[in-house]
Protein backbone atom coordinates (compact mmCIF):
# COMPACT_ATOMS: atom_id res chain seq x y z
CA UNK A 1 0.00 0.00 0.00
CA UNK A 2 1.52 3.53 -1.25
CA UNK A 3 2.31 6.22 1.83
CA UNK A 4 -0.46 8.68 0.66
CA UNK A 5 -3.01 5.75 0.32
CA UNK A 6 -1.78 4.71 3.94
CA UNK A 7 -2.38 8.19 5.23
CA UNK A 8 -5.70 8.49 3.26
CA UNK A 9 -7.11 5.20 5.27
CA UNK A 10 -5.84 6.78 8.30
CA UNK A 11 -7.41 10.22 7.89
CA UNK A 12 -10.64 8.43 6.85
CA UNK A 13 -10.39 6.07 10.50
CA UNK A 14 -9.27 9.15 12.53
CA UNK A 15 -12.66 10.99 10.86
CA UNK A 16 -14.85 8.25 12.98
CA UNK A 17 -13.51 7.74 15.94
CA UNK A 18 -14.08 10.59 18.20
CA UNK A 19 -18.02 10.10 17.20
CA UNK A 20 -17.54 6.35 18.26
CA UNK A 21 -15.58 7.25 21.74
CA UNK A 22 -17.91 9.85 22.36
CA UNK A 23 -20.51 7.52 21.92
CA UNK A 24 -19.42 4.68 24.20
CA UNK A 25 -21.76 3.21 27.06
CA UNK A 26 -19.38 0.58 28.30
CA UNK A 27 -19.13 1.60 32.03
CA UNK A 28 -22.36 1.78 33.89
CA UNK A 29 -20.79 3.92 36.93
CA UNK A 30 -18.90 6.37 34.58
CA UNK A 31 -22.01 6.95 32.16
CA UNK A 32 -23.86 7.72 35.06
CA UNK A 33 -21.57 10.01 36.70
CA UNK A 34 -21.51 11.77 33.23
CA UNK A 35 -24.86 12.11 33.30
CA UNK A 36 -25.08 13.91 36.67
CA UNK A 37 -23.26 17.19 34.81
CA UNK A 38 -26.21 17.58 32.90
CA UNK A 39 -27.47 19.47 36.24
CA UNK A 40 -26.54 22.49 37.35
CA UNK A 41 -25.85 21.27 40.60
CA UNK A 42 -23.07 19.90 39.55
CA UNK A 43 -21.72 21.95 37.46
CA UNK A 44 -19.34 24.86 38.72
CA UNK A 45 -19.56 26.90 35.57
CA UNK A 46 -23.62 26.44 35.10
CA UNK A 47 -23.09 29.70 32.49
CA UNK A 48 -21.44 26.64 29.84
CA UNK A 49 -23.17 23.89 28.39
CA UNK A 50 -21.04 20.87 29.85
CA UNK A 51 -19.45 18.12 27.34
CA UNK A 52 -20.79 15.24 29.90
CA UNK A 53 -19.57 12.41 27.46
CA UNK A 54 -16.09 10.12 26.61
CA UNK A 55 -13.52 13.10 25.61
CA UNK A 56 -11.69 11.75 22.40
CA UNK A 57 -8.44 12.45 22.16
CA UNK A 58 -6.74 15.16 19.34
CA UNK A 59 -4.01 16.78 18.20
CA UNK A 60 -1.58 16.14 15.26
CA UNK A 61 -1.87 12.53 13.46
CA UNK A 62 1.43 12.83 12.17
CA UNK A 63 3.16 13.00 15.72
CA UNK A 64 6.23 12.31 17.47
CA UNK A 65 4.90 12.68 20.67
CA UNK A 66 1.89 11.16 22.44
CA UNK A 67 0.59 12.90 25.78
CA UNK A 68 -1.23 10.28 28.28
CA UNK A 69 -3.14 12.11 31.11
CA UNK A 70 -5.77 9.69 33.49
CA UNK A 71 -9.19 11.22 32.23
CA UNK A 72 -11.16 14.27 32.25
CA UNK A 73 -11.45 16.71 34.66
CA UNK A 74 -15.35 17.33 36.02
CA UNK A 75 -15.15 21.08 36.07
CA UNK A 76 -12.54 20.72 32.62
CA UNK A 77 -12.50 18.69 29.73
CA UNK A 78 -15.80 17.20 30.73
CA UNK A 79 -17.50 20.29 30.69
CA UNK A 80 -15.21 21.40 27.38
CA UNK A 81 -14.74 18.00 25.54
CA UNK A 82 -11.26 18.33 24.83
CA UNK A 83 -8.73 16.42 26.90
CA UNK A 84 -6.74 19.09 29.56
CA UNK A 85 -9.13 22.08 28.20
CA UNK A 86 -10.28 23.92 31.35
CA UNK A 87 -8.74 23.13 34.31
CA UNK A 88 -5.23 23.93 35.77
CA UNK A 89 -3.44 21.12 34.69
CA UNK A 90 -4.32 22.00 30.96
CA UNK A 91 -3.20 25.54 31.86
CA UNK A 92 0.34 24.32 33.13
CA UNK A 93 0.31 21.61 29.74
CA UNK A 94 -0.32 23.97 27.21
CA UNK A 95 1.77 26.71 28.23
CA UNK A 96 4.59 24.88 28.10
CA UNK A 97 3.85 22.77 25.07
CA UNK A 98 3.45 26.42 23.58
CA UNK A 99 6.36 27.44 24.86
CA UNK A 100 8.67 24.13 23.34
CA UNK A 101 7.21 24.82 19.69
CA UNK A 102 4.31 22.06 20.12
CA UNK A 103 1.38 24.34 19.38
CA UNK A 104 0.25 28.08 17.91
CA UNK A 105 -1.02 29.44 21.66
CA UNK A 106 -0.36 29.25 25.08
CA UNK A 107 -3.34 29.51 26.24
CA UNK A 108 -6.52 27.81 26.04
CA UNK A 109 -10.41 28.35 26.53
CA UNK A 110 -12.27 25.57 24.74
CA UNK A 111 -13.16 23.97 21.70
CA UNK A 112 -13.30 26.91 19.41
CA UNK A 113 -10.22 28.56 20.59
CA UNK A 114 -7.68 28.03 17.28
CA UNK A 115 -5.48 25.98 19.49
CA UNK A 116 -3.63 24.11 16.52
CA UNK A 117 -1.23 21.33 18.07
CA UNK A 118 1.91 20.57 15.89
CA UNK A 119 3.52 17.21 16.67
CA UNK A 120 2.19 16.21 19.51
CA UNK A 121 -1.49 14.06 20.05
CA UNK A 122 -3.42 14.24 23.65
CA UNK A 123 -5.43 12.18 25.16
CA UNK A 124 -6.35 10.50 28.88
CA UNK A 125 -6.25 6.67 29.05
CA UNK A 126 -10.09 6.67 30.62
CA UNK A 127 -12.21 9.30 28.36
CA UNK A 128 -15.18 9.25 31.28
CA UNK A 129 -14.95 11.38 34.03
CA UNK A 130 -14.54 9.51 37.36
CA UNK A 131 -15.73 10.22 40.45
CA UNK A 132 -13.24 11.58 42.55
CA UNK A 133 -10.73 11.25 39.56
CA UNK A 134 -10.49 7.48 40.35
CA UNK A 135 -11.13 5.05 37.69
CA UNK A 136 -11.59 1.46 38.65
CA UNK A 137 -9.47 -1.44 37.05
CA UNK A 138 -12.41 -2.83 35.00
CA UNK A 139 -13.21 0.66 33.83
CA UNK A 140 -9.33 1.48 32.77
CA UNK A 141 -9.28 -2.14 31.19
CA UNK A 142 -12.44 -1.60 28.88
CA UNK A 143 -10.95 1.94 28.16
CA UNK A 144 -7.85 0.32 27.24
CA UNK A 145 -9.20 -0.20 23.66
CA UNK A 146 -9.92 3.10 22.72
CA UNK A 147 -6.14 4.14 23.74
CA UNK A 148 -5.16 1.22 21.14
CA UNK A 149 -7.53 2.75 18.64
CA UNK A 150 -5.85 6.09 18.94
CA UNK A 151 -2.39 4.73 19.60
CA UNK A 152 -2.89 2.37 15.94
CA UNK A 153 -3.28 5.81 13.82
CA UNK A 154 -0.38 7.24 15.04
CA UNK A 155 2.09 5.84 13.37
CA UNK A 156 5.09 8.05 14.21
CA UNK A 157 4.70 8.28 17.30
CA UNK A 158 8.33 8.32 19.11
CA UNK A 159 7.83 9.24 22.45
CA UNK A 160 5.14 8.55 24.44
CA UNK A 161 4.36 10.79 28.33
CA UNK A 162 3.00 9.28 30.63
CA UNK A 163 1.05 12.19 32.77
CA UNK A 164 0.87 9.87 36.40
CA UNK A 165 0.96 6.49 38.06
CA UNK A 166 -2.35 5.62 36.81
CA UNK A 167 -1.64 6.67 32.99
CA UNK A 168 2.28 5.26 33.35
CA UNK A 169 0.09 1.47 34.32
CA UNK A 170 -2.72 1.56 31.73
CA UNK A 171 0.37 2.16 28.81
CA UNK A 172 1.98 -0.35 30.13
CA UNK A 173 -0.76 -2.96 30.21
CA UNK A 174 -1.20 -1.89 26.62
CA UNK A 175 2.34 -2.53 25.85
CA UNK A 176 2.02 -6.32 27.79
CA UNK A 177 -1.24 -6.84 26.02
CA UNK A 178 0.63 -6.20 22.63
CA UNK A 179 3.34 -8.45 23.88
CA UNK A 180 6.29 -6.24 23.89
CA UNK A 181 6.80 -6.74 27.46
CA UNK A 182 7.02 -10.41 29.40
CA UNK A 183 7.03 -8.85 32.90
CA UNK A 184 4.57 -5.67 33.78
CA UNK A 185 6.29 -5.42 37.11
CA UNK A 186 9.36 -4.80 35.43
CA UNK A 187 8.43 -1.00 34.77
CA UNK A 188 8.22 0.89 38.03
CA UNK A 189 6.59 5.08 37.34
CA UNK A 190 9.36 7.24 38.30
CA UNK A 191 9.03 10.83 37.17
CA UNK A 192 11.35 11.79 34.61
CA UNK A 193 12.47 8.15 33.91
CA UNK A 194 13.17 7.20 30.01
CA UNK A 195 12.29 3.84 29.21
CA UNK A 196 13.78 2.24 25.77
CA UNK A 197 13.12 -1.15 25.15
CA UNK A 198 14.51 -3.33 23.40
CA UNK A 199 12.24 -3.97 19.52
CA UNK A 200 10.05 -1.09 20.47
CA UNK A 201 10.71 2.27 18.74
CA UNK A 202 8.45 4.16 21.49
CA UNK A 203 9.98 5.38 24.45
CA UNK A 204 8.40 5.61 27.34
CA UNK A 205 9.13 8.74 29.40
CA UNK A 206 6.84 9.46 32.40
CA UNK A 207 5.76 12.51 34.87
CA UNK A 208 3.89 13.53 37.94
CA UNK A 209 0.70 14.63 37.05
CA UNK A 210 0.10 18.47 36.04
CA UNK A 211 -2.66 18.21 38.70
CA UNK A 212 -3.64 21.35 40.35
CA UNK A 213 -2.91 19.15 43.89
CA UNK A 214 1.12 18.35 42.32
CA UNK A 215 1.47 21.90 41.73
CA UNK A 216 0.05 23.62 44.95
CA UNK A 217 2.39 21.19 46.70
CA UNK A 218 5.42 21.80 44.46
CA UNK A 219 5.69 17.56 43.51
CA UNK A 220 5.96 19.35 40.07
CA UNK A 221 7.05 22.84 39.40
CA UNK A 222 7.03 24.75 36.45
CA UNK A 223 10.47 24.63 35.99
CA UNK A 224 10.73 20.78 36.00
CA UNK A 225 7.71 21.06 33.40
CA UNK A 226 9.73 23.00 31.52
CA UNK A 227 13.23 20.55 31.99
CA UNK A 228 11.00 17.52 31.13
CA UNK A 229 9.77 19.13 27.28
CA UNK A 230 13.64 20.10 27.14
CA UNK A 231 14.19 16.60 27.52
CA UNK A 232 11.38 15.68 25.06
CA UNK A 233 12.44 18.06 22.48
CA UNK A 234 16.20 16.68 23.09
CA UNK A 235 15.32 12.40 22.50
CA UNK A 236 13.02 13.62 19.24
CA UNK A 237 16.07 15.38 17.96
CA UNK A 238 18.03 12.08 17.79
CA UNK A 239 15.59 11.00 15.17
S1 LIG B 1 -14.41 4.96 30.30
FE1 LIG B 1 -13.95 4.40 28.18
S2 LIG B 1 -14.76 2.34 27.93
FE2 LIG B 1 -15.75 3.24 29.76
S3 LIG B 1 -17.64 4.20 29.01
FE3 LIG B 1 -16.07 5.78 29.01
S4 LIG B 1 -15.21 5.71 26.93
FE4 LIG B 1 -16.33 3.81 27.24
Amino acid sequence: MSTARGREQIDRRYSLLPEEISSCRRCDRLVEYCATFNDSSAQKHPEYHYWANPVPGFGDLRANLLIIGLAPGAQGANRTGRPFTGDAAGEVLYRALYNHGFSNQPAVRDRTDGLVLRNVFITNAVKCVPPKNRPTGPEKTNCLDWLKSELGLLKNVRVVLAMGKDSFESYVNLLNREGKIKRKSDLRFVHGSVIRLEGERRILVSTYHFSRYNLNTRVLTEEMVDMLFEDINQILSEG
